[in-house]
């Protein structure tokens, strides 16, 4: 590691996901110009030296473990609120619940604002202080609002959110708490969305929506070489991770191609397992039908708040890691949502929020469907606390 007092080498510069075209990454970027997101690349042949397994081994517990391989170069803008290096549980009477012989949780309920979209909001925010943003906006089904009202708090940047009026109570709550300039609209998140870009060209707010600024995807990134490490130097045979814009499943999917690059790993791969709600299924729906972009879905509707996106930007990029691992992707309706949040709860201790009961009900549902066998090793992810859907049912 270098001294603290040095700045970071940071990324060397973003490429766009889909033309390959790169831009230099000192200045605030959204989407590339063919509409489509930036990955930020890194210098990983100079970083790998110094950045191995055992390096990284005694350093902070939380995501800014893996500083050599984010965007931040000053230390002084890694705001930090405790996120990322949650646990990963085995969770025995779980796995003989669902018939399999090995499963793990990642209990993402654990950050700071009770969801894993604090790993994402933390590294926007950030970045985006550290490149001169003044004020950032986003629409949220629910859990991003409140991490970003936090991490805004945190670094002094005022916060406008736009949410849905059927947004989980307590996440409305945290969000104004934290003192975030808050908007409801009937709608959906898409719909949301459409306020933001307006705001954003009357007042000049950055945009932190998911994917369309390059930095929440190397937050989520982090979840996959928090896997690596905590199972001891190895990747799961598959990772079960319920997808809405689908941040964490491409950020870990590129998590793994720089581990290869910095031989930390072989070309092995853990299958991607993508889990969506039965009342909004966009990618499932693409992956059966062998597409490689998504229709956006209509009428979306669970109570899966971080679910509930009928279309995301990245699609193509999750559509691509779940075929170049051999995964597949599965609907859950809300009441078997529910129905596992309980066997969850009951089998490990952990209040886990529905999309978390979303991912278990899944693995029983990927073994039928043949797509995952019962001696295959799993990693689900329980992305949220049950806590924060606190008063919400399930409505498909
Ligand atoms: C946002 C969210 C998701 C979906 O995450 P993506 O990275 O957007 O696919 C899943 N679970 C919870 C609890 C969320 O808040």
């Amino acid at each position: 590691m270098t001294s603290s007092s040095e700045p970071l080498r940071g990324a060397s510069h973003l490429e766009c996901t889909y033309t390959g075209d790169t831009v230099e990454s000192e200045a605030l970027h959204t989407l590339s110009p063919a509409g489509k997101p930036y990955f930020a690349r890194y210098d990983l042949e100079a970083i790998r030296p110094g950045f191995q397994p055992a390096d990284v081994a005694g350093r902070r517990a939380d995501l800014w473990r893996y500083e050599d391989v984010l965007p931040v170069r000053d230390r002084a803008c890694q705001i930090s609120l405790g996120e990322g290096w949650t646990p990963l549980l085995d969770v025995p009477r779980l796995a003989a619940r669902m018939g399999v012989d090995r499963v793990w949780m990642k209990d993402e309920g654990q950050n700071p604002t009770g969801s894993f979209k604090d790993r994402g909001l933390c590294l926007a925010v950030s970045r985006a202080k550290e490149l001169g943003a003044t004020e950032i906006a986003l629409p949220s089904a629910g859990n991003a609002g409140g991490a970003a009202a936090a991490y805004g708090a945190a670094a002094g940047l005022p916060v406008h959110v736009v949410v849905p009026t059927d947004t989980p109570a307590p996440i409305l709550a945290e969000m104004r708490a934290l003192g975030a300039d808050l908007q409801l609209l009937e709608g959906l998140i898409t719909d949301c969305g459409r306020v933001v870009r307006a705001g954003v060209e009357e007042h000049g707010w950055f945009d932190l929506s998911t994917l369309k600024e390059p930095y929440r995807v190397e937050g989520k990134k982090t979840m996959g070489y928090e896997v690596f490490e905590q199972l001891g130097g190895r990747l799961p045979d598959g990772i079960v991770y319920p997808t809405g814009g689908g941040t964490g499943l491409i950020g870990m999917w590129k998590a793994f191609d720089e581990m290869e690059q910095m031989g930390w790993i072989g070309p092995e791969r853990p299958k991607m397992f993508s889990v969506q709600a039965a009342g909004c299924a966009p990618m499932v729906r693409a992956w059966e039908s062998g597409a490689t972009e998504a229709e956006p879905w209509a009428d979306a509707a669970t109570y899966a708040a971080g679910l509930r996106v009928p279309g995301a930007v990245g699609d193509f990029l999750i559509l691509k890691a779940i075929r170049e691992s051999g995964g597949a992707a599965v609907a859950i309706p809300d009441q078997d949502m529910f129905d596992w949040v309980q066997a969850v709860g009951q089998d490990t201790g952990i209040f886990a929020a529905p999309e978390g009961g979303a991912v278990a009900a899944a693995v029983p549902a990927l073994v039928a469907m043949g797509a995952l066998d019962p001696e295959e090793e799993v990693v689900l992810f329980n992305t949220g606390s049950g806590l924060k859907y606190v008063g919400m049912s399930p409505v498909s």
